[in-house]
């Protein structure tokens, strides 16, 4: 289906095809219908459907054809990290460019000066807030917010939210809301806890499904057998030669990690940077910069990245260890095959790793492709998923081892 077959205006159908969109996706197909009719919205969609413009382009919509206000916030969109806050600005961005609709990210880190910026976008009025929860209470405690028009709320990702523990601070922030809100809320899984939510913040929502913790189809996955200590050996064999494989992101689990497959990778000549937690947010934002803009081939992070970060063109992810949350699996290998592209997901399986790998193919109802790695590397483990379940630790088999200002 095209856009304008789902309602939107003329203005916003030139603005989407200059962002490359012809077809609406699945989720937009659903959901841009109910959301210009004020539906509230419950959608299970993950990351890399297309969701962020299926939300935020019904909302333009409605804004570009309202007279902006003058002190007030017309629609908060709630977001579990700062990278999903920012990005989930730059789309409204491109879609606004050409009007005077106006946008601010409003997230944690950032100095003093971005606190002055962000008040005064708060305070003399800006047309749609993206935030993460803490950030949002820090400015609602200060009180200088005029919520009274809010009319759109959206949280992104809720499940990941809740997972964090934001429970109870989105509750407190929808306290300041107007009841008579529209709200919508998006996430990649629906547990109880979700639905749970849901009953208190949404009234009488439709309901939208698409396709619960499915990796995209375009994904091609494998999985080898390899104990750790041969693990950045095989990536730099698998990466090595691959000209084609321009951008390439690296998973693993833990921020100690990153830091050694960088170091491993570096020694071998590789233009590789690495993200985690422990760099400040300007830092993250440098990493992202060079790494979009291809500088760096290789990208080492860890799970903070691996929901609803968008890095086109991405060709091969590479789980360095298999993620505790299987979720979290889905996630990662949504980097790559984003909206009808094609990417590889290779995960590389210790033996401790295996049972948690059979619970992620449970879950994505995939059996995936397994190969022990070239005799030239080293010895494989044996792909026995129910002994891993049992088998105490054994690591060290194997041999070598944008505020655009106020409306006017
Ligand atoms: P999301 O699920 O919102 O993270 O979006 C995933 C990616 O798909 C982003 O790169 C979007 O720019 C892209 N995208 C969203 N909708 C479309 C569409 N209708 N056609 C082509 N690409 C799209």
């Amino acid at each position: 289906m095209n856009f304008k077959e789902l309602g939107l205006s003329d203005d916003l159908i030139d603005s989407i095809s200059y962002m490359g969109f012809e077809k609406a996706t699945p989720i937009q197909e659903q959901a841009i219908p109910k959301i210009l009719d004020r539906k509230d919205l419950i959608a299970c969609a993950q990351t890399g459907t297309g969701k962020t413009a299926a939300f935020i382009l019904p909302i333009i919509n409605k804004l570009s054809q309202k007279e902006a206000s003058n002190d007030s916030i017309n629609t908060v969109v709630i977001c579990p990290t700062r990278e999903l806050a920012i990005q989930i600005d730059q789309q409204i961005n491109g879609f606004t460019y050409f009007t005077s609709i106006s946008s601010i990210a409003i997230y944690g880190g950032g100095d003093g000066d971005d606190w002055e910026e962000q008040k005064k976008a708060l305070t003399s009025g800006v047309d749609i807030v993206v935030t993460t929860p803490g950030k949002f209470i820090a400015h609602l405690n200060m009180g200088y917010m005029n919520l009274k028009n809010i009319e759109h709320v959206i949280l992104d990702e809720a499940d990941r939210m809740l997972d964090i523990g934001f429970h109870d601070d989105i509750l407190r922030i929808f306290s300041y809301f107007p009841k008579d809100r529209q709200t919508l809320m998006f996430s990649a899984t629906m547990p109880n806890k979700i639905r749970d939510l849901a009953k208190e913040i949404l009234n009488e929502p439709d309901e939208i499904s698409i396709a619960i913790s499915k990796p995209a189809e375009g994904v091609m996955q494998i999985a080898y057998l390899c104990y750790d200590p041969l693990k950045t050996k095989f990536i730099k064999r698998l990466i090595d030669g691959k000209e084609s494989c321009k951008s390439i992101i690296i998973f693993t689990s833990t921020k100690k990690q990153v830091g050694e497959v960088v170091r491993e990778l570096r020694n071998k000549d590789y233009l590789v940077l690495g993200i985690s937690s422990d760099l400040d947010q300007s830092q993250r934002e440098d990493v992202l910069i060079k790494f979009r803009a291809k500088q760096c081939r290789v990208l080492v992070a860890t799970d903070v990245m691996s929901r609803g970060i968008d890095i086109k063109d991405i060709n091969l992810v590479i789980n360095y260890n298999v993620p505790n949350d299987a979720e979290d699996y889905v996630h990662r290998i949504g980097r790559t095959a984003r909206a009808d592209t094609t990417g590889i997901a290779v995960t590389l399986l210790n033996e401790e790793e295996q049972y948690k790998f059979l619970r992620i193919e449970r879950l994505i109802e995939k059996e995936v492709l397994k190969s022990p790695v070239p005799t030239e590397i080293g010895e494989s483990p044996t792909w026995n998923p129910n002994a891993s379940n049992k088998r105490p630790s054994n690591k060290n088999r194997g041999k070598s081892k944008r505020y655009k200002g106020k409306r006017s």
